[in-house]
């Protein structure tokens, strides 16, 4: 199917822009060599947003090839004029932010005010952050034998691949894109078939900017064409993926056959502890914004929450009159305050909705929420109530398997060991909350804790200077931070004899 390279969006609250469709190549659109295309399904209604062109394994050929042609450019620019370029993309992500937000939110359903600007909020601190390392990255001199001179320098990777999930689309991408691009690697990105729209947007800006052609190549696709040919192809060095645990195995799989660096950031199921010493007002408010905050598609949402027994009525009641009037359900341009919006596809609300009726038959109780909700204009979409269950058991699927929806389980425990034995009691390891106004109790916990990472009186606490990422079943490798800079380069170890005559 022929579809134009570009056309006119006006979005629901009135702003206009031109929506590119096509795979974006050595700083130009063009299509799919095939022809094929993916339709995007707006959330709120139903509706089709768009269509873009799909990219298939004969596309991502073209983009390698366009990547490693610009690497050997690309790898000799100074970390000055990386650094400028990337700020730059930071400032045009600033001057649009309203614009971007509203994209954002029309492409994956999220409320444009209460949370799809923060998106681009982020995307701009981590432009801005990395753009301060891109000429800070510097090796060692390894001082032990006087007769040598060794040193490392800490090289780019090459080309990396980079796969995207549909729950951030642009924030995920900017996690990936800066780090990247500031350590000098070029980037092929697939973004979700899910999510297609909003990238292109974002992909038009480094033309803009004035990065070389194909040092930035973003391509929509399907995973096991589009995605399967990044991960297979002897070019690529490595992949960097956020997405479901299933498809981390497969790309871990996939990409072993050319040796790739893989980072993968995957599923949780993350507890939220909350001890009877703890200010309880404050643990009811973070354990809401943990788990109800983009629909519950966050992959560190704070699903499973253990409750000291003495307190375990008294939180219940209070977190669910808490997020009965604080958690509004809406569609994206509604400015009333809505923060929970639609799933952001049929088979996701689907996915949720099974979930829920598996949580009832099992036998847990529905303190809140429980159903889809098609009130009025609502049935259109894609929407679940935000939704509570109480008193489950630790073998439950509810609380076993990630849902990824604005669902949460809440069980009561007795004693510190049985809340880290129920904390740990699962195959994944991304994040973890503890709450508790003593001290000594709270690193203790932390440190037994199997997760990637802990927050203490706070949940979902993301900081681009702090790195993210999992244990166990949730991931390999890290992102953010210094520590996600360098999985984007690798030293060489160089030996200069000074001395030393055979
Ligand atoms: P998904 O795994 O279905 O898809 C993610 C991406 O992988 C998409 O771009 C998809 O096209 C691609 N893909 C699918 N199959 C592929 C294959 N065989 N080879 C290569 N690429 C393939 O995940 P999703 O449904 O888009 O996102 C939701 C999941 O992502 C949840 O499980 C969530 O926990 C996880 N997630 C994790 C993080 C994190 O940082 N740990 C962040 C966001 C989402």
């Amino acid at each position: 199917m022929s579809i134009p390279l570009e056309y006119e969006v006006t979005l629901p609250d009135g702003q206009k822009f031109n929506q590119p469709s096509g795979l974006f190549i050595n700083n130009e659109f063009i299509k799919s060599i095939n022809g094929k295309t993916i339709e995007s399904i707006n959330p709120s209604t139903g509706e089709v947003n768009g269509s873009v062109y799909a990219a298939e394994k004969e596309d991502v050929d073209v983009a390698v090839k366009a990547a490693k042609e610009a690497f050997k450019h690309w790898k000799k620019v100074t970390g000055v004029k990386r650094g400028i370029l990337l700020n730059k993309i930071a400032d045009k992500l600033q001057e649009q932010r309203d614009l971007f937000g509203a994209i954002e939110a029309w492409d994956s359903g999220k409320n444009k005010t209460t949370n799809a600007v923060f998106d681009v909020d982020i995307c701009i601190s981590v432009f801005r952050y990395y753009a301060g390392w891109a000429d800070k990255i510097t090796g060692k001199v390894i001082q032990n034998d006087p007769k040598k001179l060794a040193y490392t320098v800490h090289e780019p990777l090459g080309i990396v691949g980079q796969i995207v999930p549909w729950n951030y689309p642009i924030a995920m991408a900017a996690w990936k894109l800066a780090p990247a691009l500031a350590a000098g690697n070029v980037i092929i990105l697939k973004t979700s078939e899910i999510t297609p729209l909003s990238l292109l947007n974002v992909a038009r800006l480094f033309k803009e900017v004035g990065f070389p052609p194909g040092v930035v190549n973003i391509i929509s696709g399907y995973g096991a064409t589009a995605g399967t040919a990044l991960c297979v192809h002897p070019d690529i060095a490595k992949i960097a993926f956020t997405g479901s645990t299933a498809t981390g195995k497969l790309i871990s799989k996939a990409a072993s056959d050319t040796m790739k660096a893989v980072t993968l950031e995957l599923g949780g199921k993350s507890p939220l502890i909350i001890r009877a010493d703890a200010d309880l007002d404050q643990a009811v408010k973070w354990a809401a914004i943990g788990i109800m905050s983009n629909q519950g598609q966050i992959c560190t949402a704070t699903s499973r929450i253990y409750v000291q027994e003495s307190i375990y009525e008294k939180f219940l009641e209070a977190y669910a009159t808490h997020v009965k009037s604080k958690f509004k359900q809406g569609t994206m341009f509604n400015t009333d305050g809505v923060i929970v919006g639609p799933q952001v596809s049929k088979l996701q609300r689907d996915k949720v909705l099974r979930f829920i009726d598996i949580g009832k038959k099992e036998g847990a109780r529905v303190v809140l929420g429980g159903e889809a909700n098609t009130e009025g204009d609502l049935s259109k979409g894609f929407f679940v109530k935000p939704t509570i269950f109480a008193d489950v058991k630790p073998e439950m699927t509810i609380v076993q398997e990630e849902i990824f929806g604005p669902v949460v389980s809440v069980g009561k425990y007795t004693t510190d060991d049985e809340a880290l034995f129920l904390a740990n009691n699962t195959n994944y390891g991304l994040g973890a909350a503890i709450f508790t106004k003593d001290l000594v109790v709270a690193h203790t916990m932390a440190a037994e804790i199997e997760s990637g990472m802990v927050w203490i009186n706070s949940s979902n606490d993301s900081d681009v200077h702090i790195p993210f990422g999992g244990v166990k079943m949730s991931g390999v490798g890290r992102e953010l931070g210094e520590y996600g800079l360098t999985m984007y380069t690798q030293p060489k170890a160089i030996h200069v004899n000074l001395g030393t005559k055979l």
